[in-house]
C-alpha cells in the first residue's frame, strides 16, 4: 500500500480516480489518467482476477470450493501430466526457464516448503528440522517437466507442489501493459504488490516517471530513493513485508529451495527494473535468495535488467545502468555503488 501512495504523491498527477482492488493475495492499484473509464478498469480487474484464477494454490485456504490449473498439477504430481491453458503454460514455461538461469534460487517447486512455513498464515510457527527435511526432496524445478507441444505440465514426483507466487504478480502486470497498448492508452501507473510498471509518458515536458523505492528497514518510513523513468516495471522483493517472529528471530516468506529455511539473505530489499515484468518479478525473489554479491554479479551478465540491493546496514548497491540514476531521497541510506 504504502508504495502506491508514495509513487502517486511523487507522480503527483491525477485526473480519473484509480483503481484499487484486491487480487492475487495483495493490494491492486491501476491508474490510467484521463483514459480511465469504469469499462477499462472493469476489463483489467477482471483480467488479473483471471491470472489468480488459474495460478492460485490457496483456493483451499481461502475457503473457495473450486480449482486452479496449478491446483490441479499439484494434485497430478507423480501420477499424470496436465494440459493447461496458453497463459498458465507460459508463466510456468517462463519460471521454469528462471529457475534454470538462477541454478534454482528461484524456485517454482517451492510449494511443499511455503506451504509447511505458511508465514502469512494466522498463527505461523517454525517447523522442526525433521518437517523440513521431509519436504526437501519435493522441492526440484528439475522435476518440473513440460511439453511444449501439447501445453502439459508434469511434476514427476509425488507430493511436488508448484508455487507461482514469486512471478504471477509480474504477469499480470504484463498482461495489463499488453491491453494498455491494444487500447492505445497514453499513459497509466500499475502497481499489484509492490510490482510497480510505469506506462507511456508522464507528461510532454516530463515525461519519465518519478518513482519512489520504499524503505525496507522502516516500511512507514517513505521512500528510500528515487528512480525517474519510463515504459519500465520496478519490481520489489523484500524481507520485510510478509515476515513473522519467533524467540527475537525474524522468518520472512522467501525460502531457499536447497536449505529448506527462509532464505539467509544479506539484503533487504531487492528492486528489479526491466521491460519485461514476469522476468523482473522472479529476478526480484531470485536475488533476495543469492544476496548481494552473487546478485549484482547476476544481474550484471543479463542485458536490459537492472537491479538495486539495499542492505540493513543501509546502504543502497546498485548495477552499473543504474549508477548515475538513482535520487537518494533518505540521507541515513547511502549509495554505495
Ligand atoms: P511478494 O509476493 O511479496 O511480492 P516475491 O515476488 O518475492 O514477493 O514472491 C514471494 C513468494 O514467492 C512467496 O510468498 C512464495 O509464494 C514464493 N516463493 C518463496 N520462495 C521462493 C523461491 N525461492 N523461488 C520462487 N518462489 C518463491
Ligand atoms: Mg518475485
Amino acid at each position: 500500500m504504502i508504495i502506491i501512495f508514495s509513487l502517486f504523491y511523487l507522480s503527483c498527477e491525477q485526473k480519473n480516480t484509480p483503481r484499487t482492488f484486491f487480487s492475487l493475495g495483495t493490494v491492486c492499484a491501476v491508474n490510467l489518467f484521463e483514459d480511465g473509464t469504469n469499462e477499462k478498469y472493469d476489463i483489467i480487474v477482471e483480467y488479473v482476477n483471471d491470472v489468480e484464477k488459474k495460478m492460485t494454490i490457496n483456493n483451499e485456504t481461502n475457503g473457495k470450493n473450486e480449482i486452479s490449473e496449478v491446483e490441479l498439477i499439484n494434485a497430478k504430481s507423480g501420477e499424470s501430466r496436465v494440459v493447461v491453458s496458453d497463459e498458465t503454460f507460459y508463466v510456468i514455461k517462463s519460471a521454469y526457464e528462471m529457475a534454470k538461469k538462477t541454478d534454482g534460487a528461484f524456485e517454482p517447486t517451492i510449494g511443499p516448503l511455503s506451504k509447511l512455513w505458511n508465514v502469512t498464515s494466522e498463527l505461523p510457527k517454525v517447523p522442526s528440522q525433521d518437517e523440513i527435511a521431509k519436504m526437501l526432496p519435493h522441492v526440484n524445478w528439475q522435476n518440473l517437466q513440460l511439453d511444449v507441444d501439447e501445453k502439459s505440465v508434469f511434476l514427476k514426483k509425488e507430493k511436488m507442489m508448484l508455487d507461482l507466487g514469486g512471478i504471477a504478480k509480474g504477469f499480470a502486470t504484463d498482461k495489463t501493459v499488453a491491453l494498455l497498448k491494444k487500447w492505445g492508452v497514453k499513459k497509466a501507473l500499475i502497481d499489484y504488490g509492490g510490482n510497480i510498471y510505469a506506462y507511456g509518458s508522464k507528461d510532454k515536458e516530463n515525461p519519465l516517471w518519478k518513482i519512489g523505492i520504499k524503505n525496507p528497514l522502516e516500511p512507514d518510513g517513505g521512500a528510500v530513493l528515487r528512480i525517474d523513468l519510463k515504459d519500465k516495471a520496478v519490481i520489489t522483493s523484500g524481507i520485510y513485508e510478509r515476515f513473522f517472529e519467533e524467540e527475537g528471530e525474524k522468518f520472512h516468506h522467501i525460502i531457499d529451495g536447497k536449505t529448506g529455511y527462509c532464505a539467509k539473505t544479506d539484503v533487504a530489499s531487492v528492486t528489479i527494473v526491466s521491460d519485461n515484468a514476469t522476468e523482473a518479478d522472479a529476478y526480484s525473489t531470485a536475488c533476495l535468495v543469492m544476496g548481494l554479491e552473487k546478485g549484482i554479479h547476476f544481474l550484471e551478465s543479463k542485458t536490459s535488467v537492472e537491479g538495486i540491493f539495499i542492505t540493513e546496514q543501509r546502504k543502497i548497491f546498485t548495477t552499473k545502468g543504474l549508477k548515475e540514476k538513482l535520487i537518494l531521497l533518505n540521507k541515513s541510506f547511502e549509495i554505495i555503488q
